[in-house]
C-alpha cells in the first residue's frame, strides 16, 4: 500500500508543492518507506508571517529567538515582534559580534545553553549557517524542537539533519536533528549579501555532478538509489537553472526558486537518510580544498562557491573516462563548459583560479580528493582503472597553465 497522509498514491510525493511536502510517508516505488519528518515549511514573499502559526504548538513555554546583528535587523525584529503581538513568551539572544564571523564553537553553543531556561519549549533560529548549525546542535542535545528563518539562500543545511560545528578548533559534524519548521521568506532572502547567494547558488550547480556520480555509484559500485528522490531534486535544478539570470538582481522568484532547490535536495536527503542526492566527487573537491585553508590558519572561500568550481572540473572527469563509463552515466553529466556557462549565468565563479585555488593545492585535490570520504565517486572509479594521474595532470595543464 502507498500511503500519504493517508491516501494511497504511489510515489505522491512528486504531486506536492514544496510547502506542502512536510509530514509526508509513503511507500516508495524503490522499494522503502519513506518519512519526511519536518512539520511545516513556508517558502514565499511574506513567509514570516506565517511564524506565530507555526510556533503554536509551543506557546505554553518560553521561545527563544537567537539572531546576530545583522539578521536581527533583516528579520529577528519582525519574528519577535510577530511572536510577542501573538501573546508568545518571548526571550531573545542577540551575538553581537561586530566585524567578527560568528564561528559555531564551544563558546557560541554555550551561549546559547546558558540562554535556554527551564521552560524554554522552543527556539527560533534567524539566519544561515553559522546561526542555524549551532541552534540545530543544541536543540538536539537538548531534545527541544527549532524553526529556521532562513536569512539567505546560501547552502542546503536548513532541511539536513547533520550540524557542521567545531570543537577545540576543529571542524567536524555530528548528527544533529531536523527542523520543526523552515521558514523561506524571499523578501528577506533579497536582503542576503551576493556572496551568500553565489554559494547557494554554486551549491545547487553541484547536484547536477552528485547525480551523476550516484548513478555510477549504483551501476559500478552496486550501490542503491532512489528515483524519486532524483526525479525531486532534477525538477528543482531545472526551476533553478530556468530563473538564476535573476539571482544577480535578488530577483525575489529566482531566490525563491533558488531556496526550494536547496530545500528539496534537503528534502531528498532526509527521505533516503544519505546525502548522494545532494554531494559527489564535487564535494570532496571542496572539502578536501577546505580542510587546507583551514589547517593553514586561513578562511577558506563559501562551501557553495568551492563546490560550484568543483563540478565542470568532475565534468571534465566524465569527458576524459567516457571509452569506459557504464552505459548512460556519461549523459547524466552536461558538458563542462555548459555547466560554466551555468555558474556564469547566475552570476559565481567558474574557475579555481578565480577564488584563489593554488596550481598545487587543486593537483594535490584532484590525486586525493576521493580519500576525503569512503564514498564510491568518479575519483575512485579514475584510481580503478589507472586514469587519475594522467588525467589530473591534463585538467591541471588545462586550467594553469
Ligand atoms: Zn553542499
Ligand atoms: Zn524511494
Amino acid at each position: 500500500m502507498f500511503l500519504i497522509k493517508g491516501v494511497n498514491v504511489m510515489d505522491e510525493i512528486l504531486n506536492l508543492s514544496i510547502n506542502e511536502m512536510p509530514q509526508t510517508e509513503f511507500d516508495c516505488s524503490c522499494g522503502k518507506h519513506h518519512n519526511f519528518s519536518v512539520h511545516d515549511m513556508s517558502i514565499r514573499k511574506g513567509a514570516i508571517e506565517d511564524l506565530p502559526k507555526m510556533a503554536e504548538p509551543f506557546k505554553d513555554g518560553k521561545i527563544l529567538v537567537v539572531f546576530d546583528n545583522h539578521t536581527y535587523k533583516v528579520a529577528g525584529k519582525r519574528a519577535v515582534e510577530l511572536l510577542k503581538e501573538n501573546g508568545f513568551n518571548v526571550k531573545e539572544l542577540l551575538f553581537d559580534t561586530g566585524d567578527d564571523i560568528l564561528i559555531p564553537d564551544e563558546k557560541t553553543l554555550g551561549r546559547i545553553v546558558q540562554e535556554q531556561d527551564l521552560d524554554t519549549s522552543l527556539m527560533v533560529a534567524v539566519g544561515s549557517g553559522v546561526i542555524n548549525d549551532s541552534v540545530k546542535f543544541v536543540t538536539s542535545r537538548s531534545g527541544l524542537p527549532y524553526i529556521i528563518v532562513a536569512t539567505a539562500p546560501s547552502m542546503d543545511g536548513y532541511v539536513a539533519d547533520g550540524a557542521p560545528i567545531f570543537s577545540q578548533g576543529y571542524k567536524y559534524s555530528p548528527v544533529a536533528h531536523l527542523t520543526y519548521g523552515l521558514v523561506g521568506d524571499t523578501d528577506i532572502l533579497k536582503t542576503a549579501p551576493q556572496d551568500l547567494i553565489q554559494a547557494g547558488y554554486g551549491d545547487v550547480v553541484g547536484k547536477i555532478t552528485a547525480i551523476a556520480d550516484w548513478d555510477l555509484a549504483v551501476k559500478a559500485n552496486n550501490d542503491y538509489r532512489c528515483d524519486t528522490c532524483v526525479t525531486l531534486v532534477n525538477r528543482a535544478l531545472d526551476k533553478c537553472f530556468a530563473k538564476a539570470e535573476g539571482l544577480k538582481d535578488r530577483d525575489p522568484e529566482s531566490l525563491g526558486a533558488l531556496l526550494e532547490a536547496l530545500t528539496l535536495t534537503g528534502v531528498a536527503m532526509a527521505l533516503v537518510n544519505i546525502s548522494r542526492p545532494a554531494s559527489g566527487a564535487e564535494h570532496m573537491l571542496s572539502h578536501f580544498w577546505e580542510m587546507d585553508y583551514i589547517a593553514r590558519g586561513l578562511n577558506p572561500n563559501h562551501h557553495g562557491i568551492q563546490v560550484g568550481v568543483a563540478t565542470p572540473i568532475i565534468a571534465r572527469f566524465f569527458e576524459e573516462l567516457a571509452d569506459i563509463l557504464p552505459e548512460g552515466t556519461g549523459a547524466l553529466c552536461p558538458p563542462h563548459e555548459e555547466i560554466e556557462a551555468l555558474l556564469a549565468k547566475g552570476g559565481a565563479p567558474t574557475s579555481p583560479k578565480d577564488i584563489g585555488i593554488s596550481k598545487e593545492l587543486f593537483h594535490d585535490s584532484l590525486l586525493k580528493g576521493y580519500t576525503v570520504r569512503p564514498r564510491y565517486s568518479i575519483m575512485q572509479f579514475a584510481k580503478d582503472n589507472g586514469r587519475l594521474e594522467e588525467i589530473a595532470d591534463k585538467i591541471t595543464e588545462e586550467i594553469y597553465g
